[in-house]
């Protein structure tokens, strides 16, 4: 067999790189005892080369260990079940893989293919494996919840004129919150209340219907707000998948499909890291995937260039604090270059601010003085505060037309916070080196998910769950590697 494997063949490069890593995370999930297992190493061979062959079901790799000369050859004859596969999969990899991946990444450093000092990011919806349509959404609960405390309160109020010397012990009932217990407790009352007096069959009808139902509704809202967490949407046959927009829409009706968010760091195509997110929102995942990086190599990369879909204030900060070079556009980064934006007199960003007098001077040249600030927060919590400055008398001026259309004297407002890192980022961007980062950033990061989505033809994830899907993810980027050190 050994004479018919070719000799560049990328199975002998997963066989070499998988031979040449330490297993023993691996090994801490195999119990002393119990009946002869097949060796995790000869395992993670199969899965490595399945994913990097395009083979991703079990049954396939199981199959293709008997007559796939390359599978036999790697996996020295041995014939694991498809479910011994699975189980290696999804069980055994869990806490393990990561550390095996960082471990081929090294290799590759060592080899010196790949810098982990300066890294491209960027994230692509991949769908789950989850039913498009058995969908829930956050809002149909809430608006659920908000007619059931229509309907309560009008049930109450009706018992109030109709009963009201028995209701006159009872604290106003507030319905803004309600749950099952509080729903319950409330009929109870309510029947208690209009015992022996004349209900209309209307009421004794929706009361009838409130009995039956509401309290095991909220209940099942309590269930479903406790698996939404602080998404909006997720998908019954695959809880943790959320409904997200994608690119490739095919029917062109911009229908929502169950996807996890993956997010990778690239350097020279080779992935240095990756993770998976139930948010769609790319500027939520920066932290938390940068955090991924400090695990895997106990240090943060010294600089990051990513697209406008990261450049938000919170994630500035965050670089700035972790003393990494930011080459992360903002929103407005291209059309603020163009010569329509910079020759607009009325743009608030254009209007020349004077920091030691903190006023902002209007295109009429009058002074605006800083009347307050505005705080504001994002999704995530992040505190954000906006300056404002008003001008003191805008009418009659022969400005006034263009310069803006609210009523009163014209407001600007300044977050001068955001100000200071668009400067930088600015000036990082139009660098040499931001120049050159910015021509790079397209090859390196988006060329790697083409190659893996189109090339390699992985749109969809095989497994359930965002623990799995991350390690299926995982496979994928550790046979993406070696796939581009073959090639
Ligand atoms: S309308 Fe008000 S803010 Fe605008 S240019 Fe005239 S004075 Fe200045």
């Amino acid at each position: 067999m050994e004479e018919l494997i070719e000799e560049n063949h990328p199975v002998r490069l997963v066989n070499d790189v998988i031979d040449r890593i330490n297993v023993d995370p691996l090994l801490k999930h195999y119990k002393p005892g119990g009946t002869s297992v097949y060796h995790p190493r000869m395992l993670l061979k199969v899965l490595v080369y399945g994913y990097l062959t395009n083979i991703y079901s079990s049954r396939k790799m199981e199959a293709a260990l008997k007559e796939n000369i390359h599978f036999m050859w790697l996996s020295a004859m041995n014939k694991p079940d498809h479910n011994t596969i699975a189980r290696f999969r999804s069980e055994r990899l869990k806490d393990a893989l990561r550390q095996v991946f960082g471990q081929v990444v090294e290799l590759l450093l060592e080899e010196g293919l790949v810098s982990i000092k300066t890294i491209y990011t960027d994230g692509t919806k991949l769908e789950a494996n989850a039913n498009r349509y058995t969908f829930v959404w956050g809002k149909a609960i809430k608006t659920s919840k908000e007619r059931i405390a229509k309907q309560l309160d009008e049930l109450w109020k009706y018992t109030q004129q109709l009963a009201e010397e028995e209701l006159t012990d009872e604290v106003p009932a507030d319905f803004k919150e309600i749950d099952s217990k509080k729903v319950s407790r409330t009929i109870a009352k309510i029947d208690q209340a209009l015992e022996g007096k004349p209900v209309s069959k209307k009421v004794k009808q929706k009361l009838n219907y409130a009995r039956r139902n509401w309290p095991s509704k909220l209940a099942e809202y309590a269930e479903k707000e406790a698996v939404l967490g602080s998404r909006s949407s997720y998908s019954k046959t695959d809880p943790q998948a959320t409904f997200m927009r994608m690119k490739d829409d095919h029917m062109l009706n911009g229908q929502l499909k169950p996807a996890y968010n993956w997010q990778i760091s690239t350097s020279n195509q080779f992935i240095v890291n990756y993770s998976l997110h139930q948010n769609a929102n790319d500027t939520l995942t920066l932290k938390p995937h940068l955090q991924h990086y400090h695990d895997l190599y106990q240090a943060l990369p010294e600089a990051i260039c990513a697209d406008a879909g990261y450049g938000s204030e919170e994630n500035y900060d965050y670089l700035e604090e972790e003393k990494i070079d930011n080459y992360i556009k903002y929103n407005y980064f291209h059309k603020e270059q163009s010569k329509k934006w910079k020759e607009d007199p009325f743009k608030s960003q254009n209007l020349y601010y004077n920091q030691e007098k903190d006023t902002v001077y209007c295109p009429m040249g009058q002074p605006m003085k800083r009347i307050g600030d505005r705080k504001s927060k994002t999704s995530s919590g992040y505190a954000q505060t906006y300056a404002q400055y008003q001008a003191i008398h805008c009418e009659g001026c022969p400005l006034r037309g263009a310069c803006y259309k609210a009523k009163g004297n014209r407001i600007v407002e300044l977050n001068h916070n955001l100000r200071r890192h668009k400067q930088k980022v600015r000036e990082n961007l139009t660098s040499a080196q931001g120049l050159l980062h910015r021509s790079k950033r397209p090859w390196d990061v988006e060329a790697t998910f083409g190659a893996i989505k189109h090339n390699r033809g992985f749109r969809r994830f095989m497994l359930k769950g965002l623990q799995k899907v991350e390690i299926e993810a995982g496979l994928l980027a550790i046979a993406h590697n070696l796939a581009k050190k073959a090639a």
